[in-house]
């Protein structure tokens, strides 16, 4: 039987059987991977806190003939110990597994999309920018990544460029994204604050203050509008399924 080492996150975990888990890990080499660890439930095992969740691993597998593949070796290279102190962040970094999780089909590779995640846990485990923040422009690109990019830098309808000749600015959840004051679309009310908070994220830029109610305007609309896509996501995958 093949066995290979991958580097990978623990997305979550669930027990199987009396002593054995059953673990969700997002792999830079392989994408979301379901893998058993034998024998971690009992007491003395070694590799138990190694494999817990939010962990940044490596590890080796072993392919076999049953339903999952099973770990062999593993070592955590970060624990992120200071999210897991703090239950604000910690909601953040799980909401963020959550969604690896959910939108993506197993052993689908994207490399890209596991340095988002590990560079996002790391930027809440410095907790120098606001979680809100880390988590939209989390959001944000997670979309980018999986095909469904917003328009923050121009406007959804015309393609006008953002900019300070912008008069008003609305958020479109129906054509994802900015829209200008030439166009009348039915939309969101934005700040400029805000809307320019969605420009600087989209460039990959952040305020050099942030006005938290923005912040918590924009957060709402990127949060809204990646479940309702997301979930639109999960629907295409059980009607494929179907077919
Ligand atoms: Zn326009």
């Amino acid at each position: 039987m093949k066995v290979y080492s991958l580097t990978g996150i623990v997305l979550k975990k669930n027990t199987s059987g009396d002593s054995d888990r059953l673990y969700t890990i997002y792999s830079k080499e392989k994408g979301k991977i379901a893998v058993v660890a034998k024998g971690v439930r009992k007491i003395n095992s070694r590799r138990n806190p190694h494999l817990d969740t939010l962990n940044l691993i490596k590890f080796s597998v072993r392919e076999s003939k049953s339903k999952y593949k099973t770990i062999e070796e593993v070592k955590a290279q970060n624990s992120f110990k200071y999210i897991k102190e703090d239950l604000d962040l910690s909601g953040a970094a799980y909401y963020m597994c959550d969604l690896i999780s959910r939108f993506n089909e197993e052993e689908h590779e994207n490399p890209d999309q596991f340095e988002l995640l590990q560079q996002s846990l790391s930027t809440l485990e410095n907790n120098l920018i606001p979680l809100n923040y880390v988590v939209s422009a989390f959001e944000v690109r997670l979309m980018k990544l999986l095909g469904y990019e917003l328009y923050l830098d121009k406007c959804a309808s015309c393609g006008r460029k953002f900019d300070d000749s912008w008069t008003s600015h609305k958020f479109s959840f129906e054509l994802g994204g900015l829209c200008c004051n030439r166009c009348n679309n039915f939309g969101m009310e934005l700040s400029n604050d805000s809307a320019e908070t969605l420009y600087l994220l989209s460039l990959n830029k952040k305020k050099k203050n942030h006005n938290m109610r923005s912040l918590s305007e924009i957060t709402n609309i990127i949060n809204t509008f990646t479940l309702y896509t997301l979930g639109q996501r999960v629907k295409s995958f059980e009607l494929l399924r179907k077919i």
